[in-house]
């Protein structure tokens, strides 16, 4: 009898063992597939991370390369300096008459008057001959003549831009400016390539970084917690000197170490205030915006910093979903009522 049942004991121990393995390398969610890339565009090196559970790596790197080809298409209408953009064209034309454009293009420039409203004109698209007069980032950037800054000042020409809804068409009243839409685009296309991965692909779990912009997909699947996204040090940007715990959101910061150059011991950066067509000078390094949409943050963050402490943060904190942290000169951390529930404990000040 007990002869009898040695085998058949054995094939139910060996039938456990079999299925065990298979559960282990066919139901194992701990397999995931990993994406990791950089391209430069937009002026800066951008780069994408992506997960997932359900897709093949080779899977993976074809979404990634569909939102790296969306990135350049929409950096061909949104650039102001490429010649031959839809923006460049529309610049050319606008002060003849309506001109019709792209829906994005029209739904970019229509939030980038809204972002200059509700900042009172902090926020400015309408500055591109003071951002070229400056050059700052080019080769040749420096302090424009006392005449030009006077005589362009405080124009506060957005109010100069008319849009048509039905036509989807923009005109410019008067001839004396041309628009930038520089401080709100990059947020707009990494909201496009966000879109793209998650609506086309099917990607729960994924980051694109383009510069100082962050946009994350969901959480870090592969360590199944939030993403974890550093500001940078502005004394040492290669450094991050606070990191966020951040699902699904962007965070978007505007720095002066971003873009700037010397002259006389002075530092001027890149950020134009547009009440002195100077860069901006509110005791501000840095202000980095938290919110859902990256098109919202990149608008905050240059509206905020031209703003200033006191005005940006009343202004935030009357805003639904949005936090803040702004970096001061003196070295002092500020934060909105909600910002601080977000703090990863990797690094903190
Ligand atoms: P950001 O890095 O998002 O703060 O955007 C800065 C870029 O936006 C600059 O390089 C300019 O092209 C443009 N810019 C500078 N000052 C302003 C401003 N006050 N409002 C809107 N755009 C600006
Ligand atoms: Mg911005």
């Amino acid at each position: 009898m007990t002869n009898k049942k040695k085998p058949h004991f054995l094939l139910v121990v060996g039938l456990m063992i079999t299925a065990a393995c298979l559960c282990f390398t066919g139901c194992n969610s701990k397999n995931i597939a990993e994406y990791q890339g950089t391209f430069h565009a937009l002026d800066t090196i951008a780069g994408m991370t992506l997960y997932s559970d359900t897709l093949t790596e080779k899977e993976l790197a074809e979404a990634a390369s569909s939102a790296e080809d969306l990135c350049r298409e929409l950096e061909n209408v949104f650039s102001s300096r490429l010649s031959g953009s839809s923006l460049y064209l529309l610049n050319g034309d606008a002060k003849e008459g309506p001109v019709k454009v792209r829906e994005d293009l029209f739904y970019v420039i229509k939030s980038a008057l809204e972002y200059a409203h509700l900042t009172d004109g902090a926020f400015d698209p309408t500055l591109l001959d003071i951002i070229e007069e400056w050059g700052i980032g080019t080769a040749d950037p420096h302090v424009p003549e006392a005449s030009f800054t006077e005589s362009h000042k405080a124009l506060r020409n957005y109010s100069n831009v008319t849009l048509d809804d039905e036509e989807a068409s923009v005109s410019f009243d008067t001839a004396n400016f041309r628009l930038d839409l520089g401080a709100i685009a990059k947020g707009y296309i990494c909201d496009r390539m966000k879109e793209l991965l998650v609506s086309e692909y099917g990607i729960e779990s994924g980051l694109i970084n383009m510069g100082g912009n962050v946009l994350t997909i969901g959480d870090n699947m592969k360590k199944g917690r939030p993403w974890n996204v550093g500001i940078a040090d502005p004394h040492d940007p290669s450094s991050s000197i606070i990191s966020l715990n951040v699902t699904d959101k962007s965070l978007v910061t505007s720095g002066t170490y971003q873009r700037y150059f010397q002259e006389d011991g002075h530092i001027y950066h890149h950020i134009l205030d547009p009440f002195t067509a100077y860069p901006a000078d509110t005791g501000l390094l840095s202000v980095s915006i938290l919110t859902g949409g990256s098109m919202d943050a990149d608008a905050l963050s240059t509206g905020v910093f031209v703003l200033g402490p006191e005005k940006g943060l009343k202004l935030i904190e009357e805003l639904e979903d949005t936090e803040c942290i702004l970096i001061t000169e003196d070295g002092e951390f500020l934060f909105s009522k909600g910002a601080k529930k977000y703090l990863s404990d990797q690094v903190t000040p």
